[in-house]
């Protein structure tokens, strides 16, 4: 029942962050007006707007002018809803836990296709979450709040070195400042062994796909990434999966 609950839930807020993603960068409430399309505005009725199930039934095009509806929609709505069953099924020993890790996702996929998008992260959600997650770091049952502050602030330290160290070196922003902010969002919830991990997967992952794109597509070496996309899935990754990989990598050494 709990986990029927869960879905439902994520299927909501998974709808939620559709509107994050699209507003917030461009600096729209997020809150009114209703849902429009946004090719002929009109105001989309509440039941065109059920998670997944609209998309289905109007075949992805909008009822009044039928232009497409992006796929995203439903995509970020089952991916939401998925994580939010599946952290109830890691984390739901721990209720409050589970509840804080449901909240991370929600940043971190608003956080990924928004980087992805406009390439920015913008601070409601970087500082905001942050903040959240300072606080929540006293009641947190796997790290204590000096990790969590150690953490957060020692790896926006790092980030500002690299930081500075591309724009006086390389004279190019190879990380932006939301990077940074970002480091205190992830810091305070992961705690230094999933932060270590989750920096070891952005890393990588975003090296492999910066080197297909340079191979692929003949771009040159100053190409941007959304870091912060990588950072996403790093941190998505590390939080379900990053002390069986750090043991994976002690059992190597
Ligand atoms: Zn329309």
């Amino acid at each position: 029942m709990e986990e029927i609950v869960l879905i439902i839930l994520g299927l909501i807020i998974g709808s939620f962050l559709n509107v994050v993603i699209y507003r917030l960068p461009v600096k729209k409430s997020i809150v009114t007006p209703r849902s429009y399309c946004p090719r002929c505005q009109t105001k989309i009725k509440f039941y065109d707007n059920i998670p997944v199930i609209s998309f289905l039934i109007l075949r992805g095009k909008c009822r009044k002018c039928g232009s497409g509806i992006s796929v995203q929609y439903p995509l970020v709505e089952i991916f939401t809803a998925f994580s939010f069953w599946f952290s109830y099924r890691q984390f739901g020993v721990s209720p409050l836990y589970a509840a804080f890790a449901i909240v991370f996702i929600s940043i971190l996929i608003a956080l990924a296709l928004i980087d992805l998008k406009h390439m920015i992260l913008p601070d409601e959600l970087t500082l905001g979450g942050g903040g959240v997650f300072l606080i929540f770091s006293f009641f947190h049952p796997e790290i204590g709040v000096a990790d969590a502050f150690i953490t957060a602030f020692g790896s926006a330290m790092i980030f500002v070195g690299f930081y500075f160290f591309y724009l006086k070196v390389r004279k190019i922003e190879g990380l932006g400042f939301g990077d940074v902010k970002m480091m205190i969002l992830l810091g305070a919830f992961l705690g230094i062994k999933k932060m270590v991990i989750a920096l070891l997967l952005a890393s990588i992952s975003g090296l492999v796909v910066g080197v297909f794109i340079i191979i692929v597509k003949k771009k040159n070496l100053k190409l941007a990434l959304p870091f912060g996309t990588f950072l996403s899935l790093g941190g998505y990754i590390s939080l379900f999966w990053g002390r069986p990989i750090l043991m994976f990598l002690q059992s190597i050494y």
